[in-house]
């Protein structure tokens, strides 16, 4: 049971990056009552789905949608392309990054790992951590691979550990410069329906992504986008894969149904985000969290703390990573956080376990919740003893009072 004696009143603030607020028109569609999912009316609810979230992917193409969380669109992404043994170059931008790397070489697969080098004083220890990918190692490396062992590119688009987003577009353009028929393979798991992502257009051969973060949804589906290039690779592929194979979804999706129970609920909810995300406009639906990251920004600046993502043209719009000063442990400032004003902040993950926390501005938000957000930041950073410069509330409402979110 939940002790319910320690959320008295009003709303939790759940300010990680993901899951995210899931906005109340969405909880109240998956309330609906469960369907056949053989029957006539799943079929068009599949067929509505499966035509809506193409367009929050920019693609033509299928997108296969699991009853799994990120993670297993992840290893689809990977079972349905490759084979034993193959080489994959994966660029380490974070926390994630590296998971993924870890999950390629649980699989059998033999990852490269390419990260900036050089140094840097606020993270000596992760210097690929505070930046995006840099696209020039991509092509270097590529170029080197004369016999094109490489079979694929593996980058993330939105870094959720570090709040650093990176150019699909320049990693697309490297492999082409390279002329390596190596797969490009994106995880913008947390990066959909929040930052601009635009699967055909950058030429990604699968992007994976999930429920919880942009969409708004609760945990519990993910997606593999594909490409007729990534389709073609799954037919030689040798990876063992049975539930997550494409070809008997895609299959059977034509029709708006699946080889399994799909999860019916949350469909529901995916087909509520999506007249919710389509009928703001993605164009709008982006200017919003680039408005709202600005104002958390502005805060974070106010204080004079530092912001984990070190080059401004990358900031993440989905969510603020904030570098404690030193000595300060951020998870004692998180925990206090927590339990006085009852608000949830992302931790450090892994290499910044301690040395920063995450403010996620993402889901069912507006200037009030993240003026709040910001609010109870600085309450909790003052109580554990950390020096602020100034006021990073005031900084907020500046930039919320005086940046009026563009009507597009
Ligand atoms: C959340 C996230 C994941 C993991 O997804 P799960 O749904 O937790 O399995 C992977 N990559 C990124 C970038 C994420 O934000």
């Amino acid at each position: 049971m939940l002790n319910l004696d320690f959320h008295p009143t009003g709303r939790h603030f759940l300010q990680i990056p993901g899951p995210s607020p899931v906005p109340d028109r969405i909880l109240r569609a998956m309330s609906l009552p469960t369907i056949d999912h053989r029957g006539p009316e799943f079929g068009a609810l599949g067929l509505q789905v499966l035509k809506g979230i193409k367009q929050i992917f920019k693609t033509e193409h299928p997108v296969a949608i699991y009853p799994a969380s990120g993670t297993g669109a992840w290893e689809a992404a990977l079972m349905n392309t490759l084979s034993p043994g193959d080489q994959v170059l994966m660029y380490e931008t974070g926390h994630f990054a590296w998971l993924w790397q870890q999950m390629a070489r649980k699989l059998g697969l033999e990852p490269e790992v390419l990260a900036r080098q050089g140094s840097d004083a606020a993270l000596p220890h992760a210097p690929s951590w505070r930046r995006g990918v840099q696209a020039d190692l991509i092509e270097e490396r590529l170029r080197k691979d004369t016999q094109h062992a490489i079979k694929a590119v593996c980058v993330v688009h939105n870094e959720t550990s570090t709040g650093v987003t990176s150019d699909i577009a320049a990693v697309r353009r490297a492999i082409d410069a390279a002329r390596h028929p190596a797969l490009l393979l994106v995880d913008t798991i947390s990066g959909l329906a929040s930052a601009d992502y635009r699967h055909d257009e950058w030429g990604v051969d699968v992007t994976v992504s999930g429920s919880q973060k942009g969409l708004m949804l609760p945990p519990g589906i993910s997606f593999n986008a594909l490409s007729p290039k990534a389709i073609e690779a799954s037919k030689r592929s040798k990876m063992p894969k049975s539930f997550f194979a494409w070809d008997e979804i895609v299959e059977m999706n034509a029709t708006g149904y699946w080889p399994y129970t799909p999860n019916t609920n949350l469909l529901y909810g995916l087909s509520e985000a999506l007249d919710m995300l389509l009928g703001e406009g993605l164009d709008q639906v982006f200017a919003r969290h680039q408005r709202w990251a600005a104002g958390v920004r502005a805060a974070v600046n106010a204080w004079g703390l530092e912001i984990q993502c070190a080059d401004p043209a990358v900031y993440s719009p989905v969510l603020t990573g904030v570098l404690m000063p030193e000595g300060v442990d951020a998870d004692a400032v998180r925990k206090l956080i927590y339990e006085r004003f009852d608000m949830s902040l992302g931790t450090g993950l892994s290499k910044v376990k301690g040395r920063m926390f995450r403010i996620g501005h993402l889901g069912d938000s507006n200037d009030l919740t993240l003026l709040g957000t910001v609010a109870g930041c600085e309450m909790g950073l003052k109580l554990a003893g950390v020096k602020l410069k100034g006021s990073g509330v005031q900084a907020a409402m500046e930039h919320f009072a005086t940046n009026k979110q563009q009507q597009a």
